[in-house]
């Protein structure tokens, strides 16, 4: 939660907290005005009620606003923990527990399964020339390529700084490399030209699919984040902008360049 709607949320609290305080000492005052005071002890009584309702009515509005900013703040919370702030994809934690997910049941189904792992090239040379306000837009803005340009089974999010996981469920190794071939492509042709100057960007692609890895000491999920690690490095290896695939024997390289 940001401080903005943390104070937001205290001012409100406080807000209601005197009204109601206010409120409930006016009954308290009207109960004990002397009936005498009134013209006629009926129309006492019927203030008095009508004070009452109106309090009641009042708190339970109150109660009620105050009810749904909380439930609000609790959504935004809930997102925080799920998603990453600056791109709005999932985050590193979320990407895990879906990507168990989506291994045990390929393993059910004997489904195919590819995982993607995608970096940016040379990023640190953006940050250095334009700014890490700037380098934080192009991130969001390729975040929004990469979601915008994955079929709506396939799930991207943000794996770490300048890298990005997407799962490609019941795709094998050579439709999720065509995929990553889009998206490379994608990112290379639009130049990110939010505020000030054009910035362009290259993504590097790893492809592993769930039957080309074995688990070893580690869990096949470890194995498979690793595979598609390994494939994304020989792509920089290789000279960046590119996809490479992971395969058991060994690591072909594939260039749809
Ligand atoms: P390579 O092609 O080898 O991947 O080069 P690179 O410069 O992208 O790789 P390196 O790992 O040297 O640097 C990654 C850079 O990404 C450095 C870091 O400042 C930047 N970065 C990571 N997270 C963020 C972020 O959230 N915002 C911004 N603006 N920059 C980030
Ligand atoms: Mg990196
Ligand atoms: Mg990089």
């Amino acid at each position: 939660m940001t401080q903005t709607s943390k104070s937001l949320l205290r001012s409100q609290a406080w807000r209601i907290f005197l009204l109601q305080c206010g409120l409930s000492v006016a009954v308290v005052v009207l109960a004990l005005l002397p009936v005498s005071l009134l013209p006629a002890r009926s129309w006492a009584v019927a203030a008095l009620l009508t004070g009452s309702i109106l309090v009641l009515a009042i708190a339970l509005f109150c109660a009620s606003r105050f009810m749904r900013l909380l439930e609000g703040a609790n959504d935004k919370i809930a997102a925080l923990t799920t998603h990453d702030d600056l791109t709005g994809l999932p985050n590193r934690n979320w990407f895990f527990d879906r990507l168990d997910q989506e291994i045990s049941r390929a393993g059910r189904y004997g489904n195919r399964l590819s995982l993607v792992m995608v970096d940016l090239d040379r990023f640190k040379g953006v940050n250095d020339a334009f700014g890490h306000p700037l380098g934080d837009q192009t991130l969001a803005e390729v975040a929004r390529l990469l979601a915008a340009n994955i079929r709506a089974s396939d799930v991207a999010a943000r794996y770490g700084g300048e890298e990005f996981m997407i799962i490609l469920p019941e795709t094998c190794a050579g439709q999720a490399a065509r995929a990553a071939e889009k998206l490379r492509m994608v990112v290379e042709v639009n130049d990110i030209s939010l505020e000030g100057p054009e910035v362009k960007v290259t993504i590097s692609c790893g492809v592993a699919d769930l039957a080309s890895v074995r688990p070893g000491r580690g869990t096949l999920r470890d194995a498979l984040v690793a595979a598609a690690d390994r494939a994304m490095h020989r792509a920089k290896l290789n000279g960046r902008n590119q996809v490479a695939v992971h395969a058991v024997e060994h690591e072909r390289q594939l260039t749809l360049v």
